[in-house]
């Protein structure tokens, strides 16, 4: 590649500081450097943890950032050291490494390896190790990842090589939304058949949820959702009952132990609202219930009354769907099953309108068109 060694200028779209929209840029990205790989993006989800990070966290220290960590592209050239890439292959960036090194890697119980930015760095939510500059500053990698400019670089422990057949613009959900709702079921959860779900919260991770639970086997799953456009589509996934919370002068907890003989066997909080946390546990049956947080939010604490773990209740957490990144993604690329999702395709500049469509609701998923 004729770029290779040299800084690339190229767009992306820049977050100067919380609660504005992102500017188009001219940014500069520095050659990799030892262990690292420059990836041209190809296509890109924008996923509601891009919103959070400027519209709701709003932490200064964060900024000026690129946000982005849904993409996938091809690899333009790699840095020293590196021997398992190279330019041209696949790949797919990963907001949760896997060194295979540290003690975690190398435990079966978790995928939350240690070098990835999130063990450090997860209040400001970027890693400042930065190849990116723009008019004289350094720029933050958002999630380690910043997919919404046209190159980055990303150390080759967060990047998954996949098929050359894999059609970019939309394996690019599998590096984060998909992959987290659906291991959050069929790993974090262990939804096993003939149980009872409940998904809370209906965007692409509460619907891969969905679809988590289906393929677990699980017999009846609610889909609870305030926005009632989203049932349309979790029916297509395999829910089986409905329910909006607003069109309840109870809690839904109890509408849903009424409905279900004392609660679900598993619940999933796929929103990121710490009430909607609390509701999702005490919605679970007691004696062996099992509530899984998927949904991310630092700004307040949770709380719950200590009788609903007393009574025999699990609460889980889970991150990236409890898979090992690294080995999992080529695998879920290989399982993909293509067209499950209702793909608004827009161009880098309509990054903006793209957080607009979710923060109304208006689509499940907007996938942006990089670069070619
Ligand atoms: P999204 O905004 O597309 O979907 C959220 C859904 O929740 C919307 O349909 C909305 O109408 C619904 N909702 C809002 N308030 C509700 C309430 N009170 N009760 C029921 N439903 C309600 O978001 P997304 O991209 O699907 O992401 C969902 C959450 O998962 C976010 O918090 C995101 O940050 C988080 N996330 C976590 C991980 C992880 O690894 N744990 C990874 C990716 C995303
Ligand atoms: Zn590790």
């Amino acid at each position: 590649m004729a770029t290779a060694g040299k800084v690339i200028k190229c767009r992306a779209a820049v977050a100067w500081e919380p609660n504005v929209p992102l500017m188009m840029e001219e940014i500069e990205v520095a050659p990799p450097q030892e262990g690292e790989i420059r990836i041209k993006v190809v296509a890109t989800g924008v996923c509601h943890t891009d919103l959070y990070h400027p519209f709701e966290v709003k932490d200064k220290r964060g900024f000026p950032t690129v946000l982005g960590h849904e993409g996938a592209g091809v690899v333009e050239s790699v840095g020293p050291g590196v021997t398992d890439f190279k330019p041209g292959d696949k790949v797919i960036p990963l907001f949760l490494s896997q060194c295979g090194e540290c003690k975690f890697c190398k435990s079966p119980n978790t995928n939350l390896c240690d070098c990835s930015w999130s063990s450090k760095y997860h209040d400001i939510m970027s890693d400042p190790t930065t190849r990116f500059t723009c008019r004289g500053q350094p720029i933050l990698q958002f999630m380690g990842t910043s997919t919404f400019s046209e190159y980055t670089v990303i150390n080759q422990i967060a990047v998954a090589k996949i098929a050359d057949d894999a059609p970019l613009d939309r394996v690019c959900l599998l590096s984060c939304g998909i992959s987290t709702g659906y291991g959050a079921a069929v790993n974090t959860a262990g939804v096993t058949p003939g149980s009872v779900c409940a998904v809370f919260g209906l965007g692409a991770v509460g619907l891969a949820a969905v679809m988590g639970c289906k393929n677990a086997g699980a017999s009846r799953i609610f889909a609870v959702d305030i926005n009632e456009k989203k049932f349309e589509k979790a029916k297509v996934f395999g829910a089986t009952d409905f329910l909006n919370p607003k069109a309840y002068d109870k809690p839904i907890s109890e509408v849903l132990a009424e409905l279900t003989n004392g609660g679900v066997d598993f619940s999933l909080e796929c929103v990121g609202n710490t009430e909607v946390m609390r509701t999702a546990l005490e919605s679970c049956v007691k004696g062996w219930g099992v509530s899984v947080l998927v949904g991310w939010t630092d700004v307040k604490d949770f709380s719950a009354k200590p009788i609903q773990l007393i009574s025999g209740k699990t609460w889980k957490g889970s991150l990236f769907g409890g898979f090992k990144s690294k080995d999992s993604v080529p695998n879920l690329v290989c399982n993909y099953m293509n067209g499950k999702i209702k793909l608004d395709k827009m161009s880098l500049e309509q990054v903006n309108d793209a957080i607009n469509l979710m923060k109304t609701g208006d689509c499940i998923r907007c996938i942006l068109n990089i670069s070619k």
